[in-house]
């Protein structure tokens, strides 16, 4: 992409994802940092003057908690981590709120898991709440609900946090700021001959092979959950920055200047149901297709038809997200299905019009409608 391209792209985002650190929330050495905190709300305050809605994904509860607790690095213990968060949040959000409200500003707590945004209907209540905090000129704020998350309802880092964020709100670009200045082609703090790449047209897995390993004594992800957040809402049809929230400014990175790395959207921007589908909601089943089935969704788009389903895995009701695989077992779409696996199963190979009768009742022809399935 030219370069000069990059301001229109960008200068023209008006739902924009921010996404903070634990690192600009903290000093190096731990212990909570409220004039870093200034300084990432007064840039938030720039770009609502320049007409932009704004929703925060903050880090920082665990290292502004630590420091409050007394610790110097991040504890090993989960209740430890989770006392650190639940101390660390109430600070983080109170900060906030009074920074934001001195320039008359409302903000709102969000603390999520990832089963709220795995459940279509609270995905759904996320996002209509949103927008009426939006409509009323509130600052959403965002972190993980770290105090009840095990690993089974853990998004687990924030990147992906602000990814999911990004797609119930049809973000047009999300900005992760730490303390990086983008993606390196190597790692900067071992290989001196590293340097910045401006520009990502598409996360390939040589793009996501050059993000190493990295992080603070109080951060969770490191660049590879950056690149993975970067990739979802880029499929998504959103853009995504990732820069030096120390040396780079909000207003800078959205006018365009060459700061950071810039991952260009790639496709169409989908609709946050498509988002949910492909990227946030897990699969509870799978149906295994025959061949005539995957060519027709692959090459005409169409609906899946129970007569192309070859098996049925997995027990799940009507209204889930299920996986369709070829016969050798390749994923090759994701969709809500209008069946329960029993009936699925009773009514696969069979054509529409035996469905009534198979099913004692009248039902759509569509296992899965094109409407409701996303190609992968
Ligand atoms: N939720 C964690 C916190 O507030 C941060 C997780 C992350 O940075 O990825 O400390």
């Amino acid at each position: 992409m030219n370069p000069s391209l990059r301001g229109p792209l960008l200068a023209k985002a008006k739902r924009v994802v921010v996404k903070v650190g634990t690192r600009l929330l903290t000093h190096e050495k731990g212990g909570f940092a409220p004039d870093q905190l200034q300084h990432v709300v007064d840039q938030i305050l720039e770009l609502r003057a320049e007409g932009r809605e704004v929703v925060l994904v903050t880090s920082g509860a665990v290292g502004v908690g630590m420091g409050i607790l007394g610790h110097a690095t991040k504890p090993k213990q989960l209740a430890e981590k989770q006392a650190c968060a639940a101390v660390g949040q109430i600070r983080l959000i109170h900060a906030y709120d009074e920074a934001f409200s001195r320039a008359g500003v409302g903000v709102a707590q969000y603390l999520l898991t990832a089963e709220d945004f795995r459940d279509p209907e609270r995905f759904g209540n996320i996002r209509r709440t949103t927008e009426a905090l939006l409509r009323h000129g509130v600052v959403p704020i965002v972190n993980e609900n770290d105090v009840v998350g095990t690993a089974e309802i853990k998004v687990g880092d924030n990147d992906r946090l602000s990814a999911d964020v990004c797609h119930f709100l049809e973000a047009d670009v999300l900005v992760i700021l730490s303390d990086i200045d983008g993606l390196f082609t190597a790692n900067p703090k071992t290989d001196p001959a590293a340097t910045l790449i401006p520009i990502v047209a598409k996360v390939t897995p040589e793009i996501a092979a050059l993000a190493g390993g990295e992080g603070s004594i109080a951060s969770t992800g490191g660049m590879i959950t950056k690149i993975l957040a970067a990739q979802t809402v880029t499929e998504s049809g959103s853009a995504c920055v990732i820069a030096n929230g120390f040396t780079a400014s909000l207003s800078q990175i959205l006018a365009g200047s060459s700061v950071g790395t810039l991952f260009l959207p790639c496709g169409q921007k989908l609709g946050s149901r498509k988002r949910w589908i492909r990227f946030v909601s897990t699969p509870k089943g799978k149906v295994v297709l025959d061949d005539g089935a995957v060519a027709a969704l692959t090459q005409r788009r169409v609906s899946l038809l129970p007569a192309g389903i070859r098996k049925v895995v997995g027990s799940f009701a009507a209204g889930t997200v299920v996986e369709m695989t070829t016969l050798r077992g390749r994923a090759v779409a994701r969709g809500v299905t209008n069946f329960s696996a029993a009936e699925l199963t009773h009514i696969a190979g069979h054509p529409s019009g035996e469905f009534s009768e198979l099913l004692g009742r009248s039902v759509p022809q569509e296992a899965v409608h094109r409407d409701n399935l996303f190609l992968l």
